[in-house]
């Protein structure tokens, strides 16, 4: 008998032979959305053969046959198989073409444990390998008896049906059901469940209907169940009923060539409604599309929750942001509107998520990236609220200690220190949770059983994390199962980091269900989870290349060359496997009722690029749609064809809908940029949202905004908010930079600093600081040549030290060797700067270091043509030679001597220097130094050819152009001008390039006519 769908499906449930007068039959489905959909469907159109009629998956009937048999088994093995193998490894076997010591590294156990589970899907058992004669079988072969032996009762899915089929076929009185049972097989039926079905008595056998049928298909249902099934399946299939492109679609997809050529078949008269092809640009607007979609469908066509589906290729990650995108949608109901059929992982809710947070820094030892993301989650003393990310940092960079490593576990417990003699406040705060984190480290480290671990990580969890309302019932689920785990003879006895990441496999395992099939809310799962089952209206989503039909991945235990070896039709060939997937498709789209859309995104999640997959061509040959000018196209359309026959209309059809009906926030938000319309009502209603609400509460300022003023005060303008050299610099590089980053206050996140090296940054910090010290000590000995070099070497190797040793107590470096390198390149630049101010023991008049200017109390503006502009800034060392005022500054980065294309003054290199000369002209009299003042940097390099970048001979120059700058500057505030620069090498070190995609053509057209300051800028840049 061949089943064609659920109503097919339900006809032959309801013809099954009766018995008896009390009708008992037994029908085997493949889960309990399958039952859920048959009984509704029987009671339907067969009221009564509901009664009497039971579901069972076969993996329940295999659970009573074994029951009836009186055999005692235990399930679970699939969890415990990868632990097993771990310790019968460490028994040292000896093997043929493996070594135990290189299966003792991770990966190993999954992979073994797996390919045995195929096997066993497979009704395959050691004695098939064993018959291979190679190394590999035998092996494989080998560990599997010595896992199998070691698990006595305990029994994986596959396993269980195994064993029920031989008792059945032993004794097939032990089947415990009387009357007819049914069972409608797809093509992917395996070979352990076919085996059962045959063992089976009174067994009526359809075969779900799929296409493409060809001889490979035939060959493996006739080798799992027999002639009949096989030659149903090869029957055509009755025509659709229906006229619309979705019957046309359902009655050829997947049909072969010669019939979809043929003169009489039934063709598409156009796009109707019914079958939508889609291809959008990335996964993001495909689940806008969908969320679009689905308010239409409700809102719409009045199509019930119940009756709408969303179909995906494989369930992760996709179904959760399709589950949270129609969550979102303004639904009247308080229920959830979506029910997912695989359930969600646990870890990808906030509560699993920061679970598995804590319990991957633990396995990893507490190393400080793991606590950075950690610190946020966690609850502080006396504080109800919690680390920003940015503090959380900070506070891990002042604890000083990168924490401990798989290597080094021991290292975890260094937090415990750091903690008792932190000072900074936030750091105090968050210490008993950290001081609580490294007692499980320590007890982790010391050997403690899972069932210990498990204790203390829950109380650390109730005490310590901040937790969402959620997370009582994600903990409970998790106890059980790891409670489970701590019982079993298997796992009883791990310890340590092996029983933790036990605990973090579970969590990652878990997946969380609500809901049941039927009730009012919209499917999402696999197009594999919904064959056969019927909905109104069916979304597939994800249809590119690789992604559906995927192909089997390869298996280095039992690659294709062995696979070939073992009796046909036992384990899933890649044809087998593509095949399999075709039926489903095939299945789903012949459960539709009124209207499909399939589509593609032209990118992935992770951005690569992906075709639509050939599915699609199929597809299209399938409607035979007419051409854009109404005439028969080609029997197997080619990619343009689809682009133009089903991509472009869909594209047109859906744009017109979206500005016509905007269901959704993001149609609106379309809507409103693209001029095409004001935004709906209830926007106007809300003073978040409104505009014009926004510019008349700025005034009052009543809290709806928070209390700060609706305006930015820009660095510059007034003595409160001096302009600094850095941000200048940023200004004259790229005015949209300054913007961004001085009057917006856009900050980049901030990074964990360095530990294999002091980050440029901190290193510059430590060797201004040590100058700081040294020549606010000795600088007016050191610049009359007082001793010799090699004392004041000697001098600032010493504070050198001790200002190391300070900055170690809050920077993290990795290791004895990485603080010494880093010691002594300290000593190496201080020594450089030493010898190079020595000048050959040339005396010079010291003035001062670390020269601060346009501070709170003693503001300092500029003036320019377009104002005062305030500035401030310090200036590293300032000193007088032959009646020249000497500004000098540190750079410990790469050296930028005055040659080739760098020889003239630039606004890039140059501009601090300029800056500090001009106040230094300015100041001159009150800091009693000479108006004439020049200025350069030197360079903290032992390697640099040239240790300076000298404007001494020219200093009139650098002056006047820091002059020149300055006023620049003035003039882009005071207009506004923060255009973006045209300089690409500006933006390639930009931390925010990644939101600046305009395009540099667009930037120089706008610039073109630029008048007035802007010009001055583009000039300057050019
Ligand atoms: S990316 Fe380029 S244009 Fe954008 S702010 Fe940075 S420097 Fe300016």
């Amino acid at each position: 008998m061949v089943i064609g769908n659920l109503r097919a499906w339900a006809d032959a449930v309801a013809a099954l032979p009766v018995e008896s007068r009390l009708p008992v039959r037994t029908v085997l489905v493949p889960n309990e959305a399958h039952a859920h959909a048959l009984r509704c469907e029987l009671i339907a159109r067969v009221p009564g053969a509901l009664a009497g009629t039971r579901f069972l998956t076969s993996a329940a009937a295999a659970r009573t046959v074994l029951e009836a048999g009186g055999v005692a088994y235990q399930l679970g093995e699939e969890l415990r198989r990868p632990l097993r193998l771990r310790a019968w490894l460490r028994g040292a076997p000896v093997l043929g073409s493996y070594r135990a010591e290189e299966l003792r590294t991770p990966g190993w156990e999954e992979a073994f444990a797996s390919t045995i589970e195929q096997l066993e899907l497979a009704s395959l058992r050691p004695e098939d390998l064993e018959r291979l004669d190679t190394p590999r079988a035998t092996d494989l072969a080998t560990i599997w008896r010595a896992l199998d032996e070691d698990a006595g009762d305990s029994w994986s899915i596959p396993r269980l049906v195994r064993e029920a089929c031989q008792l059945l076929s032993a004794n097939p009185a032990v089947w415990p059901y009387r009357g007819a049972v049914l069972a409608a097989v797809p093509f992917g039926i395996t070979a352990v469940d076919a085996a059962l079905l045959r063992a089976i008595p009174s067994l009526t056998i359809g075969s779900l209907f799929g296409r493409p049928v060809h001889r490979g298909v035939i060959d493996r249902m006739q080798a799992l169940l027999g002639g009949p099934v096989a030659t149903a399946l090869a029957a055509p299939m009755p025509p659709a009923a229906r006229t619309d492109e979705l019957g046309v679609l359902q009655q050829y997809l997947l049909e072969p060539p010669g019939r979809l050529a043929g003169a009489e078949r039934r063709r598409s008269r156009g796009p109707d409604g019914t079958v939508t092809l889609e291809a959008h640009a990335g996964i993001d607007e495909e689940l806008d599309a969908a969320a679009r979609w689905v308010a239409e469908e409700v809102f719409h066509h009045g199509t019930p929750l119940q009756d709408i589906a969303i179909l995906l290729p494989s369930p992760d990650p996709i179904a959760a942001l399709v589950a949270d995108r129609l969550a979102a949608l303004p639904w009247p109901i308080e229920s959830s509107p979506v029910y997912l059929a695989s359930g969600r992982p646990a870890v990808s809710t906030a509560c699993g998520a920061r679970l598995l947070a804590v319990v991957q820094a633990l396995v990893n030892g507490l190393p400080a990236s793991a606590m950075v993301e950690l610190l946020p989650r966690l609850r502080l003393e006396g504080d109800d609220g919690h680390l920003s990310p940015g503090r959380a940092r900070a506070v891990v960079d002042a604890l000083g200690t990168i924490g401990g490593s798989a290597a080094r576990p021991q290292d975890a417990l260094q937090w415990r220190g750091r903690c008792a003699a932190a000072t900074l406040p936030s750091a105090r705060a968050v210490a008993p949770a950290v001081v609580a984190l490294v007692a499980i480290a320590a007890e982790m480290n010391a050997g403690a059983k899972l069932a210990v671990l498990w204790a203390s990580f829950r109380a650390f969890v109730a005490a310590h994390v901040i937790a969402p309302r959620a997370m009582g019932t994600l903990i409970d689920q998790l106890d059980a199962a790891v409670r489970a785990l701590a019982a079993d003879r298997v796992t009883v006895d791990v310890v340590g980091v092996v029983a933790m990441q036990l605990i973090a496999d579970e969590l990652v395992a878990m997946r969380l269900r609500s809901g049941r099939f039927g009730e009012p809310a919209i499917y999402v799962g696999t197009i594999l989870e919904a064959v056969s089952l019927p909905f109104r209206a069916v979304r597939i989503l994800g249809i590119a290349e690789g992604m559906f039909p995927r192909t089997l991945r390869d298996d280095a235990l039992l690659p294709s060359d062995l696979r070939r070896e073992l009796p046909p039709h036992s384990i899933s060939s890649d044809e087998d496997f593509a095949a399999l997937q075709l039926h489903a498709f095939d299945q789903v789209v012949r459960g539709v009722r009124e209207r499909l859309v399939i589509s593609a995104p032209r990118t992935d999640l992770d951005g690569s690029e992906r075709e639509p997959a050939a599915l699609f061509i199929e597809i299209a040959a399938a409607l035979a749609r007419p051409d854009a000018a109404g005439q028969r196209a080609r029997v197997i359309p080619n990619r343009n064809d689809l682009e133009r026959d089903a991509f472009r209309p869909a594209r047109s059809s859906v744009s017109a809908r979206r500005t016509d009906t905007p269901l959704t926030a993001a149609c609106w938000l379309d809507r409103v940029a693209s001029g095409e319309g004001a935004g709906p009502g209830s926007w106007s209603r809300s003073a978040i949202l409104d505009p014009a609400a926004i510019a008349a509460r700025r005034v009052t300022m009543h809290g709806d905004l928070g209390t700060t003023p609706l305006t930015q005060r820009v660095p510059g303008l007034e003595p409160t908010l001096p302009m600094s050299a850095s941000k200048l610099q940023d200004l004259l590089t790229c005015p949209h930079r300054f913007l961004l980053a001085h009057i917006l206050r856009f900050r980049a996140r901030s990074t964990v600093a360095e530990n294999h090296r002091i980050d440029a940054l901190a290193y510059g910090a430590l060797v201004h600081r040590l100058a700081e010290r040294f020549w606010r000590t000795h600088g007016a000995a050191f610049g009359a040549r007082e001793h010799s070099v090699v004392h004041w070497r000697q001098v600032a190797a010493e504070l050198a030290d001790g200002e190391f040793d300070e900055l170690l107590t809050r920077y993290p470096l990795v290791g004895h060797g990485v603080i010494a390198a880093e010691r002594r390149r300290l000593h190496r630049d201080i020594a450089t700067l030493i010898d190079h101010d020595w000048d050959g023991g040339r005396p010079r008049a010291f003035v001062d270091v670390e020269r601060s200017f346009g501070l709170d109390d003693e503001p300092l503006s500029v003036p320019t043509e377009h104002g005062p502009l305030f500035v401030t800034g310090r200036i590293d060392r300032l000193d007088v030679d032959q009646g020249i005022a000497l500004v000098r500054d540190f750079k410990t980065g790469k050296a930028h001597p005055r040659e080739r294309d760098e020889v003239d003054a630039q606004v890039q290199l140059d501009l601090q220097l300029a800056v500090y000369s001009v106040v230094a002209e300015q100041l001159a009299v009150p800091w009693g130094i000479p108006t004439d003042v020049a200025a350069m940097y030197v360079y903290v390099d032992r390697f640099a050819i040239h240790r300076e970048r000298s404007f001494r001979a020219d200093r009139g120059v650098l002056r006047a152009l820091g002059r020149h700058w300055l006023e620049l500057a003035l003039g882009l505030i005071r207009a506004g001008g923060y255009v973006q620069t045209t300089d690409p090498e500006t933006c390639k070190r930009c931390r925010f390039a990644p939101i600046c995609i305009d395009d540099l053509r667009d930037r120089r057209t706008r610039l073109r006519d630029a008048t007035g300051p802007v010009a001055a800028y583009r000039e300057l840049t050019s």
